[in-house]
């Protein structure tokens, strides 16, 4: 596609947009078409034309009460008004407490110390510092530093998240010999749903086994594996998992920043297998898409061993840390979600989307169809023209980002059955047209 074509198919580009900003993962001489929002209401995103979207992926996963929610508005104005920053180190507030106490209400029961981040990715960079500056105090073993991770995984873009991303689809290639190099097993080869077997663990204990002494920690995604490749797993690799590091001596990372706060009809997605980590990093629906923030929880042990290691401190501290307009966007979050029923509500939501998407099953080119909580996933045979897909989605009035192989839906929880009917009839009719 040239460049013209690119501008003439969204006929909402910015020119100075398209010279001047970078998007994500674009080409800076060819970049994909970019539509122009002005405003968004509720699951509605309204295009600079007057166009309005039904948005199927809540703004990457993030926006779960919808956009411009009057409750969260008032609570971030209220906060406004207090203060919107004021740096952590040496000073605390309200809302970071009443935001930890929360967060350790509803956590796994052994968490006990939060430490607020900027972002997933950061989230993730802290949470593997964690684990290697308590892996050495531990053990005493200044080898025991490395990580080993499932393939098919997405952690983020900055440095050490991007080096435990799937060493093939993720971003390795394009950074040459500079990423930290990691272990990498199978990604986990029973799907959700299926009967258990046992010989799914064999390479991951082979491997752990074989470097226990260098490795510090095992990361992953719970349940669900999302940026890289939208795979649903069976729980029980979480339990056979936090067996092994007990029996090796590693840390059990679990990255919830997408499978958190309900997205997959749980809280967190490791209470599917009721299993608890030593470190966890959440993020996106944290401050229900609002502002940028993440945090990582992580046990008493954990924490105090790094405090009675060499360093004695856990060696991070970003300027926003805590960010009392996050922390109060959050609570305001975390209430909306404390008051409903979020089980049945994404459980219905679910039910709707196995029975609006199965006749995709049908569609030739269409390799498969899954479903869990409020994740909708249509997995093509071949890669999916994602330029031509949105530029139809835009003509329909939707909201659909496709990656790879996979059309996929994540709408926001406020979503009404119409909407949903509509957002998902629409997508399955553009990928039988073959547009996919
Ligand atoms: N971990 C997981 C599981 C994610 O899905 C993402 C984002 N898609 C991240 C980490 C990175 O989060 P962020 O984009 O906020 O840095």
């Amino acid at each position: 596609m040239t460049k013209n074509e690119t501008t003439d198919l969204s006929g909402l580009s910015d020119a100075w947009d398209r010279d001047h900003l970078w998007h994500p993962y674009t080409s800076t001489i060819n970049p994909l078409p970019t539509y122009k929002v002005v405003s968004a209401k509720g699951v509605r995103l309204k295009l600079s034309d007057g166009r309005e979207l039904i948005d199927g992926m809540s703004s990457w996963w993030c926006v779960i009460h919808g956009y411009n929610h009057p409750v969260i508005n008032e609570a971030i104005k209220a906060q406004l008004k207090k203060m919107s920053h004021v740096m952590f180190g040496g000073l605390t507030h309200e809302p970071a407490i009443e935001l930890g106490k929360m967060l350790l209400q509803t956590a796994p029961s052994s968490m006990n110390n939060i430490f607020y981040a900027d972002s997933g990715s950061v989230a993730v960079e802290v949470a593997m510092k964690m684990a290697v500056q308590a892996s050495i105090a531990r053990s005493g073993s200044h080898a025991k530093t490395n990580f080993v991770t499932i393939r098919s995984g997405y952690h983020g873009d900055t440095w050490n998240a991007m080096s435990v991303c799937d060493p093939v689809t993720g971003m390795h290639t394009a950074f040459g010999t500079s990423l930290p190099i990691r272990y990498f097993v199978e990604s986990p080869r029973v799907k959700f749903g299926e009967e258990w077997d046992p010989r799914a663990m064999d390479e991951l204990e082979s491997t752990i086994k074989e470097h226990s002494d260098e490795l510090a920690a095992l990361i992953l995604e719970p349940v669900v594996q999302g940026a890289g490749g939208m795979k649903f797993y069976h729980p029980r690799y979480l339990a056979e998992a936090r067996k092994l590091c007990d029996r090796y001596g590693l840390y059990l990372i679990f990255d919830e920043i997408a499978s958190g706060f309900w997205r997959t009809g749980k809280r967190w997605a490791s209470e599917w297998a009721e299993v608890e980590p030593d470190i966890m990093c959440i993020g996106k629906g944290l401050t229900a898409g609002y502002m940028t923030m993440s945090a990582v929880m992580t046990t008493k042990e954990v924490a105090d061993t790094i405090s009675n290691g060499e360093a004695g401190v856990m060696m991070h501290g970003p300027t926003f840390m805590a960010n009392p307009l996050a922390c109060a966007t959050a609570i305001a979050s975390i209430k909306l979600l404390e008051v409903q029923d979020m089980e049945s509500r994404v459980r219905h939501i679910e039910d709707m989307l196995k029975r609006l998407l199965a006749p995709a099953a049908e569609i030739t080119g269409v390799k498969e169809v899954r479903v869990l909580g409020s994740i909708g996933v249509i997995e093509m045979e071949n890669p999916v023209d994602m330029a031509s897909f949105q530029r139809e989605c835009v003509n329909r009035g939707i909201w659909v980002r496709p990656f790879g192989r996979n059309v996929y839906v994540m709408p926001p929880y406020i979503i009404s059955d119409e909407e949903l009917t509509e957002l998902c009839t629409k997508m399955i009719d553009i990928v039988r047209e073959g547009a996919a």
